[in-house]
């Protein structure tokens, strides 16, 4: 029996034996780059003919593995061999099944820094950014876990006389599972195990830029005693690949986090019933964000910054949940960009590997070349007051950008660049910053300051995201404790890691008997 759920603490790393132990693992990870990670299909390694390399995003010279690549065919089959497992896991005690993502989560613990150096290598992530991934990865599988002995228990029913009955979930079927790349460890973990405790098997696909930390993780999975056609793990390209799987007739759901113009994709393809088809296709999906911080008139300003600073530029602002727009009252619009841009001017540039580095690159040439466009249309949409400078020689590196007076129908205001680029809004007073804050298509977080109780209320009320923080940053949801998911076209409402996700991938059984 499982103590009650609780977040997993962050590693100080300003203890000098907790920074030896992650160079240690850097060190050590090193041994293991260019390894060759095939398709896993029915427990079955695959060695197709067509394999891409996994790089090092702050030095793209630097293979990390090479990963095979499934062709339409194979991933075919690997939705028939999923529907072939659920016949046999779909009966495994739903105990037993949480007890494999409780093993799970203590083998991740165990090697904790040995993920977090991979999550270093691969999404180039900064040492404390690899430490909250894996941190997360390991809350989601102690959570799900729960979630699904919570849920697998019979659920409370009004009682009759005369009559026995009974409310429980069932699993859905075959589900598959397309992660991002920027919490490569986390919400792959979190979506894969998710499906996989209530009962379904999956396929796994996982994002082309991450697919070793996903590769790693499923032979973790293994090593906990998941039953190996539980998950398959099918990497490939997601035009080649992406629309065989959400069509095939026996594909129950699709769980997606990343772009809104993917996500919509799916939603639409997957409400085509397919030849033999046999049920409506659920679709959950976690999507794009363009996510403010307010600023009142009488905020703490330091405060403030420091917020914007830290929500806009951690992880160099690949995050749905990052900052992209500070909204700020008029009267206090110069002192906060010059803050903003004193705190930003001292972040530090480089790679990840290194202890101290704040902003690390960004994932691949065409986040790269998507950036630069936004960096050079921002230039004549505002005022440049940081960065701008690019530099992909060795790695693809962004300076986190600053760019002031940007009208809030701008590009630079709308779209969701997912990069190190902050564009500073100024707002007549708070009712026209809430306004600014609510006109873009997206709703996923956003956060208030202000030191007065008034504003805060109505922000509770009016500001339209689905994870509003108040006088604090707009990143760093905690499982269990933020359950995290947007608004409008951020997505299909889910929150992941609260008590209403699990359900999502099960449906109601009621069995009524007449005594
Ligand atoms: N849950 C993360 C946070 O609160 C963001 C997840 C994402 O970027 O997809 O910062």
């Amino acid at each position: 029996m499982m103590g009650p759920f609780c977040n997993e603490p962050m590693t100080d790393f300003s203890l000098a034996d907790n920074r030896r132990l992650l160079e240690t693992a850097l060190d050590d990870i090193k041994r293991g780059y260019g390894q060759l990670y095939p398709l896993l299909i029915g427990g079955r390694e695959i060695v197709p003919e067509n394999m891409k390399h996994s790089i090092n995003p702050a030095r793209h010279g630097e293979t990390l593995g090479i990963v095979a690549q499934a062709d339409r065919k194979r991933a075919a089959e690997s939705v028939d061999i999923a529907a072939a497992a659920f016949e046999h896991w779909k009966r495994v005690d739903p105990a037993a099944r949480a007890r494999t993502l409780y093993k799970a989560a203590a083998l991740l613990r165990r090697r904790k820094h040995e993920f977090s150096a991979w999550l270093v290598a691969e999404a180039g992530k900064t040492w404390v950014e690899a430490d909250v991934d894996t941190a997360e990865a390991i809350d989601f599988l102690e959570y799900y876990g729960r979630e699904a002995e919570r849920l697998c228990a019979p659920q409370p029913l009004v009682r009759i006389p005369g009559e026995d009955n009974e409310w429980t979930y069932v699993p859905l079927g075959v589900g598959i599972v397309i992660p991002p790349w920027n919490f490569p460890l986390a919400i792959m973990a979190g979506m894969t195990a998710s499906a996989v405790v209530a009962g379904n098997t999956v396929v796994l696909k996982p994002a082309s830029a991450t697919p070793v930390i996903a590769a790693r993780f499923v032979r973790l999975m293994h090593e906990a005693g998941l039953p190996e056609d539980v998950i398959q793990f099918v990497p490939g390209s997601g035009s080649e690949i992406g629309d065989v799987l959400i069509d095939h007739p026996l594909t129950r759901f699709v769980s997606f986090t990343g772009s809104m113009e993917v996500g919509l994709r799916i939603v639409e393809r997957a409400a085509r019933l397919q030849p033999g088809q046999r049920w409506i296709k659920r679709v959950i999906a976690e999507l794009g964000g363009k996510d403010a911080i307010v600023v009142d008139r009488d905020a703490d300003l330091a405060a403030a910054s420091l917020g914007i600073v830290q929500s806009a530029f951690g992880y160099a602002g690949q995050k749905c949940s990052a900052c992209s727009r500070a909204i700020i009252h008029a009267d206090v619009y110069e002192e906060v960009t010059e803050r903003v841009t004193a705190l930003t001017k001292r972040l530090t540039i480089g790679d990840p590997a290194l202890y101290g580095t704040d902003v690390g690159p960004v994932i691949d040439r065409a986040a790269y070349n998507k950036i630069r466009q936004y960096v050079t249309a921002g230039k004549l949409q505002g005022r440049l007051l940081s960065g701008g400078g690019m530099d992909d020689g060795a790695g693809y590196f962004v300076e986190p950008t600053i760019i002031a007076d940007v009208d809030s129908q701008a590009s630079l205001a709308q779209d969701e660049i997912f990069g190190p680029v902050l564009a500073c809004i100024r707002a007549d007073d708070f009712g026209h910053a809430l306004a600014i804050a609510n006109d873009t298509p997206y709703g996923l977080t956003g956060s208030v300051y202000s030191n007065r109780r008034e504003r805060l209320e109505l922000a509770r009320d009016l500001f339209h995201v689905g994870n509003l923080y108040f006088n604090r940053k707009c990143t760093g949801a905690l499982v269990g404790v933020h359950p995290f998911g947007g608004f409008n076209l951020s997505g299909t409402d889910s929150k992941a890691g609260g008590p209403d996700y699990l359900i999502q991938f099960m449906q109601g059984k009621v069995v009524s008997e007449r005594m």
